[in-house]
C-alpha cells in the first residue's frame, strides 16, 4: 500500500546557533517527522513561502500537520498585543493560514499541535487567550518548565464520542507548554478534551466538511516515552 504522505508545516529562525554557524534555518522538531515514520506515513516538510503555493503544496500531500512555536499574531483576531516579548511571525502566520484555507477546500485532513490548534481555531473565527496564566485559581501549570518534555504533568477529560477519547480513553495526564489557549472557539469546532481548570485542551470538526483534530499538549514531544502519545500520531496517518 502506498504510504499516506503527511505534510509537515516548517518553522524558521533567524540564528540557529553557534553550531551552525548562525544560519537562519527552516525545520521542523524530529518528533513530527520520526512520529510520521514510525507510524508508517512519508513526512513532507513544507517550508514557510508565499501564500500562493499553498495550493501546490497541499496538492501533493494526504494530511497537512500543524506543529508548535511562535504566538499567532493578534492582530488576527483582532486584539492588539498584550504579552511582552511575544514572539510572532507574520510569515509563517500567513503561509500557514494559506495552508489551512486550501487544506479544507481540497478536503485534506489536518492535524495541529499547540500553536497550530491555536492558528486553526483563529482561521475559522475564533478567538484566543493571549495569556491564561490568570485564568483560574487552581494551580494547574501549563508551562511545565523545568519538567522534561515527555512527562505528563496535567490531567485532560476527553469528550464521549470524539477522536480523543477514542484514542486517549476519559482521563488522562499530558505534558503542557503554553501560556496561551483557545478563548472563543471557531462556530464549526468543538472542545473535546478540558483540564480540570477548564482550559480547552482538545479541539475537533462540527463540521461534516472538515477533518480536524487539534491537541494543545506536544504528542511529538512524547511519542517515543508514552503509548497514548505514538497512538495519536498512528491515528494521524492511518485514520484521520
Ligand atoms: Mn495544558
Amino acid at each position: 500500500m502506498r504510504r499516506p504522505i503527511i505534510g509537515i508545516a516548517a518553522n524558521e529562525i533567524e540564528d540557529a546557533g553557534a553550531r551552525l554557524y548562525h544560519l537562519p534555518i527552516s525545520y521542523t522538531p524530529c518528533g513530527y517527522i520520526k512520529a510520521v515514520q514510525n507510524a508508517g506515513g512519508l513526512p513532507l516538510v513544507l517550508p514557510v513561502g508565499s501564500p500562493d503555493l499553498a495550493k501546490d503544496y497541499i496538492k501533493q500531500i494526504d494530511k497537512l500537520i500543524l506543529a508548535g512555536g511562535q504566538n499567532v499574531s493578534p492582530g488576527l483576531y483582532g486584539e492588539p498585543i498584550q504579552v511582552e516579548e511575544a514572539s510572532l511571525s507574520e510569515d509563517r502566520d500567513r503561509f500557514e493560514l494559506a495552508l489551512i484555507k486550501e487544506a479544507i477546500a481540497q478536503k485534506k485532513p489536518i492535524f495541529a499541535v499547540c500553536r497550530g490548534l491555536q492558528l486553526v481555531n483563529v482561521a475559522l473565527g475564533g478567538s484566543l487567550y493571549q495569556n491564561i496564566s490568570h485564568f483560574s485559581d487552581m494551580n494547574i501549570a501549563h508551562m511545565q518548565v523545568p519538567v522534561s518534555r515527555e512527562i505528563p504533568t496535567h490531567q485532560i477529560h476527553t469528550e464521549d464520542k470524539s477522536i480523543l477519547r477514542e484514542i486517549y480513553g476519559k482521563k488522562t495526564a499530558v505534558n503542557s507548554f503554553h501560556f496561551q489557549a483557545v478563548k472563543e472557539l471557531a462556530e464549526k469546532l468543538k472542545v473535546t478534551a478540558f483540564s480540570e481548570d477548564g482550559i480547552i485542551e482538545g479541539v475537533e470538526s462540527n463540521d461534516p466538511s472538515i477533518v480536524f483534530l487539534g491537541v494543545q499538549w506536544h504528542p511529538d514531544f512524547a511519542y517515543d516515552h508514552l503509548e497514548q502519545e505514538m497512538a495519536v500520531f498512528h491515528y494521524v496517518v492511518k485514520k484521520l
